[in-house]
């Protein structure tokens, strides 16, 4: 009997991936759940993703969830809670640095001081800002973000000296074609070489013209400027990144548990949007209530789409290594 996984991701998992995965998997970008999180009281609207685990994606779900859908490999993570005012940033995942790595949520409201005891104490490769916390901090609407103002100089300087890794998603309507984010994200790599900038999503290029106007080649100059690929299952996009940036800094990330909606991402027009066999809302959603297909789920396709990309030794490097050793190499230090 399984939880999660339908007879259908069994075939599909026996017939096209199990045997063309690598036997061991890091996801690099997963949203978990942790106790005290959020207030008792907190309820995330009846159309949100959130309401699909109401009963909790801790990382025992996490974990239970994986073993259904890769039965015979074996998994780690990066993980961090769920960026949301109403979060509780001092609730971080319970770390082992080994299987299991974490990284704070950060305002640009929160002082060094705290974010240090938040990291230090809790043994974090990182954090994860967000630009709803930044555009409440800066009183400015989402779409008016900047990366500038995602984080402040002085928790900058610390995650510099720290050393540490920044899983940055990137704001404004042009993601990464927007030259102030592509000016923005190399002064960054360059102000503060050894904070590793994983930028999350690719960027956010989500379709075809998006990636051929991004500064690839401009920031693969830069050693400490890497990219996590979470709900891409876009070959002509991945290929290209992976054409123009070095594969050794692209890691695999799922963007769980929306990942495990059912679901696949689409280029239409120079736009995208997210085709849902299941009715939530996730950026722009085009749902299917009629059932005329049946969905895989968004991990799924993404680890199909990589693995059309991929040679099977870049599958094992942007699916394992490269992550696993990014991950030990910061954390190290919490070892001794
Ligand atoms: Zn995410």
């Amino acid at each position: 009997m399984t939880t999660f996984a339908t007879s259908d991701d069994c075939k599909v998992y026996r017939e096209e991936l199990r045997n063309r995965l690598p036997a061991r998997i890091f996801d690099a970008h997963v949203h978990i759940r942790s106790d005290g999180d959020f207030p008792p009281d907190f309820q995330f609207p009846a159309d949100s993703y959130h309401r699909r685990f109401d009963n909790g994606f801790t990382l025992a779900r996490w974990r239970e969830i994986m073993a259904e859908l890769l039965p015979q490999q074996e998994c780690f993570l990066n993980c961090f809670g769920t960026p949301h005012q109403a979060a509780n940033r001092d609730v971080v995942p319970a770390v082992d640095n080994h299987h299991v790595f974490g990284m704070a949520l950060l305002s640009p409201a929160d002082s060094v001081d705290a974010l240090q005891t938040r990291i230090e104490k809790n043994r974090l490769a990182g954090v994860k800002p967000y630009l709803n916390f930044a555009a409440t901090h800066c009183n400015k609407a989402p779409n008016d973000v900047e990366i500038a103002d995602m984080l402040t100089p002085a928790q900058l300087e610390y995650l510099n000296a720290a050393g540490l890794i920044i899983t940055l998603h990137i704001p404004r309507a042009r993601r990464f074609a927007d030259p102030l984010n592509q000016r923005q994200m190399v002064e960054l790599c360059r102000n503060y070489p050894r904070i590793t900038f994983l930028f999350a999503h690719i960027g956010r290029a989500y379709y075809r013209q998006n990636i051929l106007d991004a500064n690839l080649e401009e920031l693969a100059d830069y050693p400490n400027a890497w990219f996590d690929t979470a709900m891409f299952n876009h070959q002509v996009v991945l290929a290209n990144a992976c054409e123009r940036f070095p594969i050794s800094r692209i890691v695999f990330g799922s963007d769980a548990p929306i990942a495990f909606l059912r679901g696949k991402s689409v280029e239409i027009n120079n736009q995208y949007a997210y085709l849902m066999g299941e009715p939530y809302r996730i950026g722009t959603t085009l749902y299917d209530p009629q059932c005329t297909v049946t969905f895989s789920t968004f991990f799924y396709e993404q680890l199909r789409a990589l693995l059309d990309v991929l040679s099977p030794e870049e599958c094992e490097n942007v699916l394992f290594n490269n992550a696993y050793k990014l991950f030990r190499n910061t954390t190290a230090r919490y070892l001794s």
